[in-house]
């Protein structure tokens, strides 16, 4: 059967195909993880190499979510800006947050590395760019990663960008040589073959319907099967539906964009001329990268709250590479694709106990490689009683995100988001 993936770049491809089966009569384990993108997958293998037997349920497959479509930029910090995080658990904790960021982008590479998945492609640097004439807040912040994290940024000036990027659009940057740029759904499926190498077991097409965790022994249960064990866990994302209430209430949904061009290596050249992936500092970002060592274009952008056409937000993505980059009129788009992010109403990935031996890990909105890889980690380590990290997610717990209200007021903030690039553009 071929494996249920929406048509992306990255499902088409892919290094290996193998399809795992759905839950099917009566499972025990120690721990039951529903959902398998990267907050469950690694937080499965993290509990496997602790010792414990895990199973997997996915209403799809493997890395079907957000973590097998997403633009693959692998850097520091939450979708939470520093500043917000301050705000709200004081400057301590916050620093001890980003480093934690710091050690998910680490934990990323090393999985790549160590368990040699291949396909997943590491490509190093990350460009940040600035579309306005304005840079001491650029070398204060730079100043800043050194000071407190011995993290290196190197300010990029106008010429500098310009040796990469044949684009008027760019006035300075920050050029972030630890960060990388991966093919996610080689990577969360390499995840997903370790974690069975060391023994757990994953079971794809079996939607959780019913959630009991209540009583000592959890119970999970499908179509046609039920699972069974001391401990649960719910990693759910922004395709969290009505299995766990209290989840759901407190997760928005949030839609966002890819696309993919034609094979065109020479016109791609003449203006993007970095493997280097690109990040644009508008508060509403593009992001893009060339592959395939310069044959083709991805590109993502723009956030919607209702399902919209992804070729309809594909045209608007084009005028947006367009207005960069003239020069790429002619270039085709392939394939476009969207994808659902998951949003906490204060930004922050939610990460801890909602009910004795019940956890959640969700809501790492559009900046999820690098803070599921150490999330993951840091909730194992909980389970297992290693450490207690867990507690600097605390003051981020599950509060209602609003329902359709926040739905409305995240477009809203959205919009304005994009009002106020444009002011400062002008
Ligand atoms: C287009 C796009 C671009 C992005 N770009 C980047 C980027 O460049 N860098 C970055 O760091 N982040 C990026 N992100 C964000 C990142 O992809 C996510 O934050 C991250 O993948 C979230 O992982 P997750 O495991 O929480 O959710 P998901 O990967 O969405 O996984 C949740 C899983 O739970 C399953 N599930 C849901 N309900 C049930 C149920 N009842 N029973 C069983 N299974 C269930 C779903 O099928 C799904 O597979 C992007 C996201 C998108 C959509």
């Amino acid at each position: 059967m071929p494996l249920p993936y929406p048509a992306t770049y990255y499902a088409q491809t892919l290094t290996e195909t193998r399809a795992r089966p759905a839950l099917q009569g009566v499972v025990e384990a120690d721990v039951i993880v529903v959902g398998a993108g990267l907050a469950g997958l690694v937080t499965a293998l993290e509990l496997a190499r602790g010792g414990l037997k895990p199973v997997v349920i996915e209403a799809r497959a493997v890395g079907w979510g957000a973590s097998g479509r997403n633009g693959g930029i692998v850097s520091p910090a939450f979708a939470c800006g520093s500043d917000a995080i301050a705000a709200r658990v004081g400057h301590d904790k916050a620093r001890a947050l980003h480093k934690l960021t710091i050690e998910g982008v680490a934990r990323v590479r090393g999985y790549i590395n160590d368990l040699g998945i291949t396909g997943a492609d590491p490509i190093s640097g990350l460009l940040n760019l600035r579309r306005f004439d304005r840079a001491d807040d650029l070398h204060a912040y730079a100043a800043e990663f050194a000071e407190d994290f011995g993290y290196e940024l190197t300010y990029l000036d106008r010429a500098a960008i310009r040796e990469r990027l044949v684009s008027t659009r760019y006035f300075h940057g920050l050029a972030d040589a630890q960060a990388f740029h991966i093919h996610p759904l080689n990577y969360v499926r390499g995840l997903a073959a370790e974690f069975e190498r060391r023994g757990g077991r994953i079971f794809e097409n079996s939607p959780a319907t019913q959630a009991q965790f209540t009583a000592a022994e959890k119970r999970i249960k499908t179509a046609q099967g039920e699972a069974r064990a001391p401990r649960v866990v719910f990693a759910t994302g922004g395709y969290t539906d009505g299995l766990v209430p209290r989840l759901k209430r407190a997760v928005l949904p949030i839609a966002t964009y890819m696309m993919v061009s034609e094979v065109a290596p020479d016109l791609i050249a003449s203006a993007i001329r970095t493997t280097e992936a690109i990040l644009d500092d508008r508060r509403a970002s593009d992001y893009y990268r060339v592959i395939e060592g310069g044959n083709r274009l991805l590109w993502g952008g723009r956030i919607t709250t209702r399902a919209a056409s992804s070729e309809g937000v594909a045209q608007e993505l084009r005028r947006e590479m367009i207005g960069a980059y003239p020069q790429l009129a002619s270039l085709k788009t392939e394939l476009s694709w969207s994808g659902q992010m998951g949003y906490a109403r204060h930004l922050m990935p939610q990460v801890g106990a909602m009910a004795p031996q019940t956890w959640h890990i969700t809501a790492f909105g559009g900046h999820g490689l690098n803070t599921t890889a150490i999330a993951g980690k840091v909730l194992a380590e909980s389970i297992l009683g290693e450490t207690d990290r867990l507690n600097l997610f605390s003051g981020f717990g599950l509060d209602w995100a609003g329902g359709p209200l926040g739905l409305a007021a995240a477009q809203a903030t959205y919009w304005k988001l994009q009002l106020q690039d444009w002011w400062r553009e002008r």
